[in-house]
């Protein structure tokens, strides 16, 4: 199967786009023929979530065999990866409500799904594209990336990774687990700006001809661990396809019965996978895009204008502060049913004004699949508190925030009457001081701290990765200005090749 730019005709195979990343225009990679309407719940019966993975995976890398990938798969999620045997365990809320808990990986976040095997696809892809220079990521990340990417790429052969995230916007807790990151292949710099100054920087790099011919004469080549790269994105796929079997497993719903997802949204990534899960025949009915205050995109399900000039808030679920959700151009290439003239000028108009909107008859389409809303902080925490005293459940912030969305639907009368699931993106864990102030608990100098605290009122354990932090040295403190970002790059670069 090969793959083709949101933004032109620009075609590849999947090798070559997940060892770039971004297509040469700037857009991001799509299957150029989604594999729609391909699954039935007799394909995922009872099925393990290797299984599950095998199958999804197949059917959108066509240049690796089934063996590789199944190697790839068993070697990203097992006991050793994650702390849970199923990987991704469900449970119940309520008769209407589950939750599907991502959080059981290496970094205590969701992203680990993707990434504990987004380095064997790409060093696989790296070894067929015939490629022997260095692989050189670049990530920008709002929190949890970072680590994910950080944790799953130390010390791969022929691979480097630098992540940059914004000093003032992640938690203690996340900034703690970049700071003291093992391994020799890595750099970590914090930037004075927010997740989108990272994030459109990198792009802008990552297009730059002046690095890329630099690149290129070290023998290099540039890669991402963003969700922009489809090595990062479809895997995401796979945890809606074994959530639906385990409902249909567990007698939730029944085998024709659709379910509801509400997800914690900032780069659109994790709610577009839930999208292609649909599109490949997992009976979703409503998509519910749920965003802190940062709310471009709630604004955007209600009005069809997606605007960006607007303040920026630094929230108790960081990561989700973001204003440009980069898998938002892919969003536009499937509703235009894969228009990539429109999708250009769309991305032109908001690259240079910050604002677009879409026609009338297309907010409508949108409207037949996709919901959002948003709480703000107090809302949040008002949640987490309700969510642990009346529903015995710790939730983090992020995951408060869609079941928060949620409630308010149901007060509003919105909700559907399908059961309903909350992707919880994050272990509560991550987020201490947030945490103990939603639970009325004093909130510590040191996080550790109220870790035990945590554990004392929850009885809750407190995850290894998080634990042995408190005994890491911190190896890296600096922090540069967005402008000074270039710099790093071509300072990674020349450390990475030297
Ligand atoms: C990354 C992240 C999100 C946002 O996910 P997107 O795929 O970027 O929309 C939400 N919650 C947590 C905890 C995250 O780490």
């Amino acid at each position: 199967m090969k793959y083709r730019s949101t933004r032109s005709d620009e075609r590849v195979t999947s090798t070559y786009a997940l060892l770039h990343g971004l297509a040469a225009d700037g857009g991001l990679y799509v299957p150029e023929t989604f594999p729609e309407n391909t699954l039935v719940y007799d394909d995922i019966k009872g099925k393990s979530y290797i299984d599950t993975a095998c199958i999804v995976l197949e059917k959108f890398f066509t240049d690796f065999n089934r063996s590789d990938i199944r190697k790839m798969v068993e070697k990203a999620y097992n006991s050793t990866t994650f702390d849970d045997e199923r990987i991704v365990p469900l449970r119940s809320l309520d008769t209407d409500v589950s939750v599907a808990e991502l959080f059981h990986g290496r970094t205590a976040a969701f992203k680990d799904l993707a990434l504990s095997l987004f380095p064997y696809l790409l060093t696989a892809a790296k070894e067929k594209e015939k490629e022997v220079g260095q692989i050189l990521i670049l990530t920008a990340t709002s929190g949890d990336t970072g680590k994910a990417a950080l944790e799953g790429f130390k010390d791969v052969e022929g691979t480097n990774i630098a992540v940059f995230y914004p000093e003032d916007g992640v938690s203690p807790m996340q900034k703690l687990q970049m700071q003291t990151q093992e391994g020799q292949n890595i750099s970590v710099t914090a930037i004075d700006g927010n997740f989108d100054d990272a994030q459109s920087m990198l792009k802008r790099i990552f297009t730059d001809k002046e690095i890329n011919d630099y690149v290129a004469e070290k023998g290099a080549v540039f890669s991402s661990a963003n969700s922009i790269n489809i090595g990062r994105l479809l895997p995401q796929i796979i945890y809606y396809v074994f959530t639906y079997a385990s409902l249909v497993d567990d007698g939730v719903i029944g085998e024709k019965e659709s379910f509801d997802v509400v997800v914690p949204t900032g780069n659109f990534g994790n709610i577009l996978a839930a999208y292609l899960a649909k599109k490949m025949g997992i009976p979703v009915g409503t998509l519910i895009c749920a965003s802190n205050r940062n709310k471009v995109l709630a604004d955007f399900f209600a009005t069809g204008v997606y605007d960006m000039n607007r303040d920026f808030y630094v929230t108790t679920s960081p990561s989700m502060d973001i204003l440009l959700s980069s898998n938002f151009e892919r969003f536009l290439y499937y509703l235009t049913n894969g228009d990539v003239d429109a999708v250009k000028v769309w991305e032109k108009e908001l690259q240079e004004t910050g604002k677009m909107s879409v026609p009338e008859a297309l907010l409508k389409k949108i409207d037949l699949t996709f919901a959002g809303d948003w709480i703000d902080d107090e809302e949040t925490k008002n949640v987490i508190n309700y969510a642990y005293n009346d529903e015995t459940y710790l939730m983090d912030p992020h995951t408060a925030v869609a079941y928060g969305v949620y409630l308010k639907r149901k007060r509003q009368g919105l909700v559907s009457g399908r059961h309903t699931v909350i992707m919880s993106t994050a272990h509560p864990y991550k987020f201490p001081p947030a945490m103990c102030r939603a639970l009325g608990l004093p909130v510590d100098e040191n996080p550790f701290d109220s870790l035990e605290r945590l554990t004392a009122l929850s009885g809750i354990g407190i995850p290894y990765s998080l634990k042995r932090l408190q005994d890491l040295p911190l190896r890296f403190t600096e922090t540069v200005d967005k402008s000074e970002m270039k710099r790093t790059v071509t300072k990674f670069i020349d450390d990475a090749t030297r």
